[in-house]
């Protein structure tokens, strides 16, 4: 458990080969994928910068009453190689102000969360289901996140990572659920294996509230285990 926020630094070096995707480009067609048709599908391409026309293609997107209270749209930050992706719900204040995912309180716990897995940031991708914060942050609106989420699933077809960790259950229920139909519960639903398109998603609970609810970061680093267990990646002997 302590490993959770204690992982030394060192335990980072050498695992660049780990998470390097070595998979052969996907073939999983993602439905409602925006990339269709578009300059960001060129297989020529780099991922990155695959990921960066994407960008660049909604730079000025008001599809949806987000775009009228954002500061800046946060698309994303990461390693557009990496295997190893964590999708969250939407920007807060700090996200929204700086333009990236997962920089203010619940953020630096998401760090920790990954350092604990003995990955630095670098190393894997950070996106959220809604790309512009929500008011007060609240929590996104069904037709909100239905018009965002074609950027999340072109991120994920492009980026093709062998795990998609959901944070939270917004994250989990706009990703699996996007009409709506069945309510997924986190509790429920947490460290067991998920499908998207042939994806393996792992849910587990959203860094604010285990700010909120401390004493339920046992079970999310159980749950982070089962994903380095399965990307191969040591697990101390100590938090097993
Ligand atoms: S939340 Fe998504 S769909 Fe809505 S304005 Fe922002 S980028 Fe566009």
């Amino acid at each position: 458990m302590s490993s959770f926020f204690n992982n030394p630094a060192s335990s980072l070096l050498g695992i660049d080969d780990i998470m390097k995707q070595d998979k052969k480009e996907s073939s999983i067609n993602i439905e409602n994928n925006i990339v269709e048709n578009t300059a960001v599908n060129d297989n020529n391409l780099s991922k990155q910068e695959r990921l960066d026309r994407l960008k660049a293609s909604f730079a000025e997107c008001n599809k949806c009453g987000l775009a009228s209270t954002r500061t800046n749209i946060v698309f994303g930050s990461g390693n557009a190689e990496t295997r190893l992706m964590f999708i969250g719900e939407g920007p807060g204040a700090d996200e929204d102000a700086q333009g990236l995912p997962f920089v203010g309180r619940s953020g630096q716990l998401l760090t920790k969360m990954i350092n604990a897995m003995g990955l630095s940031r670098q190393q894997v991708y950070i996106a959220n289901i809604v790309k512009c914060r929500p008011p007060a942050n609240r929590d996104p609106l069904m037709e909100e996140a239905q018009a965002c989420i074609g950027y999340l699933r072109s991120q994920i077809q492009i980026i093709n990572p062998e795990i998609i960790v959901c944070l939270g259950s917004i994250s989990l229920n706009f990703l699996l659920q996007p009409e709506g139909k069945v309510k997924l519960g986190i509790s429920k639903l947490r460290g067991t294996w998920q499908d998207f398109y042939g994806y393996k998603v792992l849910p587990t609970f959203h860094p604010a509230y285990l700010l909120r609810n401390p004493s339920k970061k046992r079970e999310a680093w159980q749950d982070l285990q089962v994903v380095m267990k399965e990307l191969g990646l040591e697990v101390p002997k100590s938090s097993e």
